[in-house]
């Protein structure tokens, strides 16, 4: 059996590999796709102490670091349960069934697309789902942010102080953001609030140029020209093979204490698939070092 196992080969997952393997103990990774969601990101900016780098790029070196350390990683393999018995069992897709003494959780989180003409090509050229890592690249640009939830509210107020207009699509008919969020929005001169707009595609040439949406309740459609759209309907934690097993939120993040541990005992967790109140790239690095010294520190306490 294995110490340490991780699911998941995001930047969480490998931090937890490489703070395990360096332990000593045998540590194991289930990766679907190793690198995560930094694959689909281009240009990185907050990696501290690396002021550019491309996510493929990042991730190859994170893989390189954990090749270093002899963990045992089984690429290519996704995890469909995991349950606590005498140790803890982890059954693969392909019906292999793993044990370890402990579990580190790290399966990350996906954006929500929005599913329109235009998405799927313009993404990373123009289009965008994290204000944090790609605010600055629209200094001075008209931009679009959809979605007047939470994550869509915090957005347009961090971008209204970098970008030049800021419109912001609502599929219903107000906006579902917090109040003191909405109230603050309100206060800002360069906001435009849209609400009962149906997003119905994305243009341009080489970049992002427009946005067209159907106003619902008259059916006309509207054309904004923008350089930028934030895509901001909800970040899924890949957590649902797990329902029956840890506690999870009702948004279905993994419930973990200050040293990474989930409700069952051996159990730990780390990253975007976790309640932690950001997700970024530093942070579940960070939350996967820590799963790792919980894990540690329980399997040292822990009577054989
Ligand atoms: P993920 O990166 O989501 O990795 C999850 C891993 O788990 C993957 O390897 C996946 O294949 C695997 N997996 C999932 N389910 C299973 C399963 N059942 N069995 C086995 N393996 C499984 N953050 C920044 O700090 N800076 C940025 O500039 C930045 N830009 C971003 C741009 C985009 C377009 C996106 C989508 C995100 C961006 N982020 C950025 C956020 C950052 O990528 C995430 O916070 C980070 O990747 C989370 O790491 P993670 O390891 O928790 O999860």
């Amino acid at each position: 059996p294995f110490d340490v196992l991780v699911i998941g080969g995001g930047p969480a997952g490998a931090s937890s590999a490489i703070y395990a393997a360096r332990k000593g103990i045998k540590t194991g990774m289930v990766v679907e796709t190793f690198g995560g969601q930094v694959l689909e990101t281009l240009g990185i900016e907050n990696v501290i102490g690396t002021p550019y780098i491309e996510g493929p790029q990042l991730m190859c070196q994170v893989e390189e670091h954990v090749n270093q350390y002899g963990v045992d990683v089984m690429k290519g393999q996704r995890a469909r349960a995991i349950q606590k018995k005498e140790m803890i069992e982890v059954e693969l897709a392909n019906g292999a069934q793993l044990k370890t003494k402990t579990a580190i959780l790290a399966t990350g989180a996906r954006w929500r697309a929005i599913n329109v003409p235009g998405e799927k090509e313009f993404k990373n050229k123009g289009i965008a789902y994290c204000p944090h890592c790609d605010g600055p690249l629209f200094k001075d640009k008209e931009v679009v942010v959809i979605g007047g939830g939470n994550s869509g509210i915090e957005a347009a107020i961090d971008l209204a102080g970098l970008a030049k207009h800021i419109y912001i699509l609502e599929f219903l008919p107000e906006l579902k953001a917090d109040q003191v969020l909405q109230k603050k929005l309100h206060a800002l001169p360069n906001v435009t609030v849209i609400t009962n707009a149906a997003t119905k595609e994305i243009t341009g040439s080489t970049q992002v140029e427009a946005l067209t949406y159907v106003d619902r309740l008259t059916n006309e459609e509207h054309t904004l020209v923008v350089e930028g759209v934030f895509i901001l309907i909800g970040l899924m934690p890949n957590t649902e093979w797990l329902k029956d097993s840890v506690e999870l939120t009702s948004r279905g993040e993994i419930l973990v204490d200050k040293h990474g541990a989930t409700n069952i005992e051996g159990i730990f967790a780390a990253g975007d698939c976790t309640d932690s109140a950001y997700k970024q790239i530093i942070i579940s690095m960070g939350s996967g070092a820590t799963a790792a010294l919980g894990a540690f520190d329980y399997l040292i306490r822990r009577i054989e």
